[in-house]
């Protein structure tokens, strides 16, 4: 049993005051009899962040064991991360639900690619692209919601980034996916896969630097969300760097990097909803969720837009808690409103899991 906690101050959600209990690891309004320790009286309650595209069961080189996955999930957490969309692992990481000072995930099953469009032994490459509704079926079944596809990568042969799927193809999997009860989001860098994905209507896209205006509007209209893992895309001239037998290809990172923040802020301008993610698990190091707050708030997301972002906005679009009573009591502690200073959610006086102080 842990022995009950106190949280009296300010909830950054909304400015107001608020004083909370946790009970057996979840949140109440009601002071339990007996013992009860006080957290904090006078500080600033944020539940804990969200980071939106992570991956827990990826390193470089692969292998990734559960154990690792489990150091990689503490670092996300210490920082902060205490709910992760992990979009795309071949390692299963449920096992990792049993943790109770972890953070909780809600999982894509693997990335679903084609052979030589994706990077190699990340995830289920289909020989038959006309596969992809019933591997969507069955990615969606080993999951907790979600299915994400790549839907651009380099081909080689184009020499330069194109889309993996046909329409029709696409439109098969959203049906499957939808009929499943999950959401579909797709990896896209550039810009002729959004069209068709678009249009048929996935939920979310990651990444998304090859925007285009009309292409926003759509996302807008649809309500496709955005999560544009902006401290990975800094990583694209170093991708580009690496393709010197791809010209076309390397200069359309180059571009599309170079571009990014005008396409990021043209989404927020045009109301698509963002959401933060770090990407960590490739190139990103974990723990970096207030890296991409910082991003985000620069693109014109604003101190409040970002942590929003990465927090109340991303926890209910993902149906997550949110420091209502009921809602599991996991939970930042700060001493001041990161809203004035976002360098506070670098310093918080606890990180609470289940009613469990982690970090302090
Ligand atoms: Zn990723």
């Amino acid at each position: 049993m842990v022995a009950p906690l106190h949280f009296r101050g300010r909830s950054v959600v909304d400015g107001e005051p608020i004083e909370l209990w946790s009970v057996d690891g979840v949140l109440t309004d009601q002071r339990p009899a007996g013992e009860v320790e006080t957290v904090v009286d006078g500080g600033w309650l944020l539940p804990g962040l969200v980071d939106a595209h992570n991956h827990v069961g990826i390193a470089p080189g692969l292998g990734v064991t559960i154990e690792q996955a489990r150091g990689f999930a503490a670092a996300d957490a210490q920082a902060g991360a205490l709910l992760i969309r992990e979009v795309g692992s071949p390692l299963d990481t449920h096992p990792l639900d049993g943790d109770l000072l972890g953070p909780k995930f809600i999982r894509s099953g693997k990335h679903i690619a084609r052979p030589k469009r994706y990077l190699r032994d990340y995830g289920v490459d289909l020989e038959n692209p006309d596969d992809l509704a019933d591997e969507v079926r069955r990615q969606a079944r080993d999951g907790d919601g979600w299915v994400k596809l790549v839907g651009d990568w380099i081909d080689r042969e184009a020499g330069d980034l194109a889309p993996l799927w046909t329409k029709t193809q696409l439109a098969d999997a959203v049906e499957v996916a939808h009929a499943e009860g999950v959401k579909i989001t797709a990896h896209v860098f550039g810009t002729d896969a959004l069209p068709d994905l678009l249009d048929v209507g996935v939920d979310c896209i990651e990444h998304g630097t090859g925007l285009t205006p009309d292409l926003i509007d759509v996302m807008t209209d649809k309500q496709i969300a955005l999560v544009p893992t902006m401290i990975q895309v800094d990583n694209f001239p170093s991708i580009a760097e690496g393709a010197d037998r791809f010209p076309t290809y390397q200069a359309n990172m180059r571009k599309l990097h170079q571009t990014a923040g005008a396409v990021f802020a043209a989404a927020r301008e045009a109301g698509v909803q963002i959401f933060a993610g770090t990407d960590a698990g490739g190139f990103v190091e974990h723990g970096r969720i207030v890296d991409e707050v910082d991003a985000l708030a620069a693109v014109g997301l604003g101190n409040t837009g970002a942590i929003a972002a990465a927090c109340w906005s991303a926890r209910e679009w993902l149906g997550a808690g949110t420091l209502r009573v009921g809602d599991p009591a996991d939970l930042l502690v700060l001493q001041s409103d990161p809203r004035e200073d976002l360098a506070e959610l670098r310093r918080p006086a606890a990180v609470v899991v289940n009613g469990e102080i982690i970090a302090d």
